[in-house]
């Protein structure tokens, strides 16, 4: 797709990818795009910077590496599918039988292109957050459960399937959506008269049963052990990117403490996958010197930022640039309560949902709300981070110590914006 800064290339891995096969991405990044490489809220790896005359040497060469894109409708993983010792039933079977029966019938025609299958194998590392159109959950014994659209909160339960029927329930669900036509997504399925004909046509594979518990948010920095002993250590990157020169020697980092591979992960993250358990910290000692963030707590995480300008060319902001500043200086602010998003326009790339601040644009602020909202002022940067320091420091300052998000819900859009030197819209 086509950006501020060149043609950008998206990448939805579903496995771990060998250390020197990750390497050998990273160089093609730079030769062929301009380094620069983003991991998404999703999980999905990004790299930009391309160019009409490098597309196609690029797509060359993540074939060449066996990273070219798969089959429709895509597959979504969990991370370390099948090697968490979290998950009791390998479900990495279950997704190549499932793109094998892709690769034998043409399950996509009709279908949306958009629309993808999330394979979730269970482990702590779990997909919850994320929505899909159809969701595949292994449950604690080996029974999968089948549910449609959303993530796990809002997805409709279809019920649960045994393991040698789950692909044919599958394919079953896809085809009833098919059946809508071209743009219909599993929220639409979800809520169409023919759901009715779709549970019936899956009668006989259905199994009774409530539907699984939701999980504690699953978070991917840290320490995740593996099922052959070894463990993989999550690193997220500040503010989703980095430099492909900085990326390929965190991955050289990882093989010298024993990691075999790489996963993108969910929450803009890294994980190196089968480091030996005694060089854990010495791995993550050299991520966070390489500038990672190996720590959950770290402020920057309360921070969101798109690529912004000059990288997008619908921007406004320079949103990364303003990130770090917010980060290094508004620390007192972001106490683990808030959210900050810095936009750089209304698109809201970075972070569909609310955020307690939100600076969309040259100098939009939302408070409480998303990127598209109307904005309840407006402020310049400066004042934007000033205004948080110096809430920050009043709050640190007074007897009973009041979270950064209660101040926001007590004073109001109209106060927040006029407490940090803003100019609030008229009602
Ligand atoms: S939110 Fe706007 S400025 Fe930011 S990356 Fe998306 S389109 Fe570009």
């Amino acid at each position: 797709m086509s950006t501020g800064d060149g043609l950008l290339a998206r990448l939805a891995p579903t496995e771990p990818i060998g250390i020197e096969r990750w390497i050998a991405l990273c160089a093609a990044s730079a030769r062929h795009g301009n380094g620069i490489m983003e991991v998404t809220q999703r999980g999905s790896l990004q790299v930009r910077g391309l160019s009409e005359e490098t597309a196609g040497a690029f797509a060359q060469a993540l074939t060449d590496l066996g990273l070219a894109a798969e089959l429709r409708p895509s597959i979504l993983t969990s991370p370390l599918l099948g090697l968490s010792t979290h998950e009791r039933t390998d479900a990495r079977g279950f997704a190549a039988a499932l793109r094998a029966r892709f690769a034998l019938h043409d399950v996509a025609r009709s279908l949306s292109p958009k629309v993808s299958v999330l394979i979730d194998g269970g482990g702590a590392l779990h997909s919850d957050a994320l929505s899909a159109d159809v969701r595949v959950r292994v449950g604690d014994g080996d029974r999968m459960h089948l549910a449609l659209g959303g993530d796990t909160a809002s997805a409709t339960g279809l019920g649960w399937v045994e393991p040698a029927h789950a692909v044919e329930a599958v394919v079953k669900t896809l085809a009833g959506l098919a059946e809508l036509g071209p743009v219909a997504r599993g929220r639409d399925l979800a809520r169409h008269a023919a759901f009715g004909s779709l549970r019936a046509s899956l009668a006989d594979l259905l199994l009774e049963g409530p539907p699984p518990e939701p999980r504690q948010a699953a978070d991917p920095v840290g320490t995740h052990a593996l099922k052959d002993g070894q463990v993989a250590r999550g690193v997220s990157l500040a503010f989703g990117y980095g430099d492909s020169t900085t990326l390929a020697r965190l991955a050289q980092a990882a093989a010298r403490c024993g990691a075999a591979s790489i996963q993108p992960s969910p929450g803009r993250a890294i994980l190196a996958v089968g480091l030996t358990a005694s060089a854990t910290d010495e791995f993550a000692d050299a991520a966070a010197a390489a500038g990672f963030i190996v720590n959950p707590e770290d402020v920057r995480r309360q921070v969101i930022a798109c690529a912004g300008a000059p990288a997008c060319g619908s921007a406004t902001l320079e949103t990364r640039r303003l990130a770090a500043l917010v980060a290094r200086t508004a620390g007192s602010f972001l106490d683990g309560s808030v959210s900050i998003h810095l936009s750089g326009c209304k698109k809201g790339c970075a972070h569909p949902g609310p955020a307690a601040l939100t600076l969309v644009g040259a100098d939009g602020l939302v408070v409480r709300g998303r990127a598209g909202d109307n904005p309840h002022g407006r402020i310049s940067a400066e004042n934007f981070i000033s205004g948080m320091q110096k809430l920050g420091a009043s709050r640190r300052s007074t007897a009973v110590r009041e979270h950064s998000a209660d101040t926001i819900a007590r004073i109001g859009a109209k106060g927040m914006i006029e407490a940090m030197g803003g100019e609030a819209a008229r009602d």
